[in-house]
C-alpha cells in the first residue's frame, strides 16, 4: 500500500546512495546523475567537506530558533550579499518560500511609502512555486488548475518582449519578476539586452526589478548568479535549491532600501536559516571557491553544449540546444520522456523542461570523463531511438 499522497509522476526507480555524480538504486545499478535532485546537489553527492561539516554541526546545534542570534546566519547572509552586491538577507526553506517572501517585501515596500503599487508581473512560462502567491505569479496555467480563487495582482507577459511589458505597466505596477535564464518552463534564455531593458524600465517608473535564481543561482549558470551576465543587478533576488547542496535552505535578498520594510513580525520562519542549513550552504559557497567550480561549470558547459550540437547534427530529432553553464535543454521535435527512459536504461539520469525538452542539470563538479561519458550515453540513446 502507498501511504503518500500522489503529488509526483516518479521515475520506476529507487535511489539510495550517491558518490559524485553517481547514484545507486536498490539493485546496485549505478547511475549517471545527470539530474542532481533538480539542480540542488551542487557538489554532487556526499562530498567529504559537507559531510564533515554537517557531521560536526549536528554534533553542535541543529536547531535554533530565530529568537536568538545565529553566528553562521550572519555569515551566511554576509557572504550572499557580497557576492550579490545587496544588502541584507532573509533565510527560509524553500524556492516558493524564498518568492513568497519577494513578493510580500515587495508589497510591504510600497505600502510603507503610502503607495497603492501592488501588481507583480511575471513571465509566460515562467516557474515560481506551488505556494497560492508563488503558482498565481507562475506563468502556466497547468500549475493553477483547481486552486483558485487565486490571489489578486499577478499579471504575465511573454519573455523577451520590452513592448508587451511597457504596455501593462501602470500606478498599480509594483515590481517585475523574472527567472534569467526558464528552467521549468523549457530553459529559455533571457535576453541580456531585455534583462537590461527591464531594468531600465524598472528605474524610470519606480518598479522593484526581483530575480528569481532558485533554480540559476549558486554558480548553476557559470557565474554566482545568472543576472551577472547580463551585467543587471536585481532589487530582490531568491535563492533556493542548489544553495544547500541537498540541505533545505532558502534565501531572499534585498537592497537596503528595499529590505527596510521588514521589521519584527513582518515575516518569519521557524526553520529558516537554522545552523545546519546554513552550515550546509556555507559549505557550499567555500567548496565552489576552493574547486574553482565556477571555472568547472564553464568549461563543463561548453563541453555538455559542444558535443550536444554535434549530436544535434546527427540527430535532427534535436531542434535546438540551449542554456548557460551546466543548465542545459536540448529542445526535440517529438516527446523527451521516451528518450529520457532509454538513457535511464542506460545509465545515464536525465530530465526534462516541459514535454520537448530535455534538461541536463549534473553537479557543479562533474569531471570531463562524465560529461563524456553522458554525451556517448546520449549519442546511442539517439541512435537507438531512430
Ligand atoms: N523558482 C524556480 C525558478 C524554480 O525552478 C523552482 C523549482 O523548480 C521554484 C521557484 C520553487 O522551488 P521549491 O520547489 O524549492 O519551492
Amino acid at each position: 500500500m502507498n501511504a503518500l499522497m500522489n503529488t509526483y509522476a516518479r521515475f520506476p526507480l529507487t535511489l539510495v546512495r550517491g558518490q559524485g555524480s553517481r547514484v545507486w538504486d536498490d539493485a546496485e545499478n549505478c547511475y549517471l546523475d545527470f539530474i542532481s535532485g533538480i539542480a540542488v546537489d551542487t557538489l554532487g553527492h556526499a562530498h567529504p567537506k559537507m559531510t564533515q561539516a554537517l557531521s560536526a554541526q549536528a554534533a553542535t546545534m541543529l536547531h535554533c530558533s530565530n529568537l536568538f542570534h545565529i553566528p553562521k546566519q550572519q555569515q551566511l547572509a554576509a557572504t550572499l550579499c557580497a557576492d550579490s552586491g545587496l544588502g541584507a538577507a532573509f533565510f527560509c526553506n524553500s524556492g516558493a518560500e524564498a518568492n513568497e517572501a519577494a513578493i510580500k517585501l515587495a508589497r510591504k515596500y510600497f505600502y510603507d511609502q503610502g503607495s497603492s503599487r501592488r501588481t507583480v508581473i511575471s513571465a509566460t512560462r515562467s516557474f515560481h512555486g506551488r505556494l497560492l502567491s508563488t503558482l498565481t505569479a507562475t506563468g502556466q496555467d497547468k500549475v493553477k488548475v483547481g486552486f483558485d480563487p487565486l490571489p489578486p495582482g499577478f499579471i504575465h507577459v511573454p519573455l523577451n518582449d520590452l513592448d508587451a511589458l511597457k504596455s501593462v505597466i501602470n500606478q498599480q505596477s509594483a515590481a517585475i519578476l523574472l527567472e534569467p535564464l526558464q528552467g521549468e518552463g523549457g530553459v529559455n534564455i533571457a535576453d541580456a539586452a531585455y534583462l537590461q531593458g527591464v531594468r531600465k524600465l524598472c528605474d524610470e517608473h519606480g518598479l522593484l526589478l526581483m530575480f528569481d535564481e532558485v533554480q540559476t543561482g549558486i554558480g548553476r549558470c557559470g557565474t554566482m548568479f545568472a543576472f551577472e551576465q547580463a551585467g543587471v543587478k536585481p532589487d530582490i533576488l531568491t535563492l533556493a535549491k542548489g544553495l544547500g547542496g541537498g540541505v533545505p535552505i532558502g534565501a531572499m535578498l534585498a537592497t537596503d532600501a528595499v529590505a527596510a520594510s521588514f521589521g519584527p513580525g513582518t515575516h518569519g520562519s521557524t526553520f529558516g536559516g537554522n545552523p545546519l542549513s546554513c552550515t550546509a550552504a556555507l559549505t557550499v559557497l567555500e567548496v565552489i571557491e576552493e574547486e574553482s567550480l565556477l571555472a568547472n561549470v564553464k568549461a563543463r558547459g561548453e563541453q555538455l553544449m559542444q558535443g550536444l550540437k554535434a549530436i544535434q547534427a546527427r540527430f535532427p530529432v534535436i531542434k535546438e540546444v540551449r542554456g548557460q553553464g551546466l543548465l542545459i535543454g536540448a529542445e526535440l521535435s517529438v516527446e523527451a520522456a521516451p528518450l529520457i527512459a532509454q538513457a535511464r536504461e542506460a545509465g545515464l539520469l536525465v530530465l526534462s523542461a516541459g514535454p520537448n525538452v530535455l534538461r541536463l542539470l549534473p553537479p557543479l563538479n562533474v569531471s570531463e570523463a562524465e560529461v563524456d561519458e553522458a554525451l556517448v550515453t546520449l549519442a546511442t540513446v539517439m541512435e537507438r531511438t531512430q
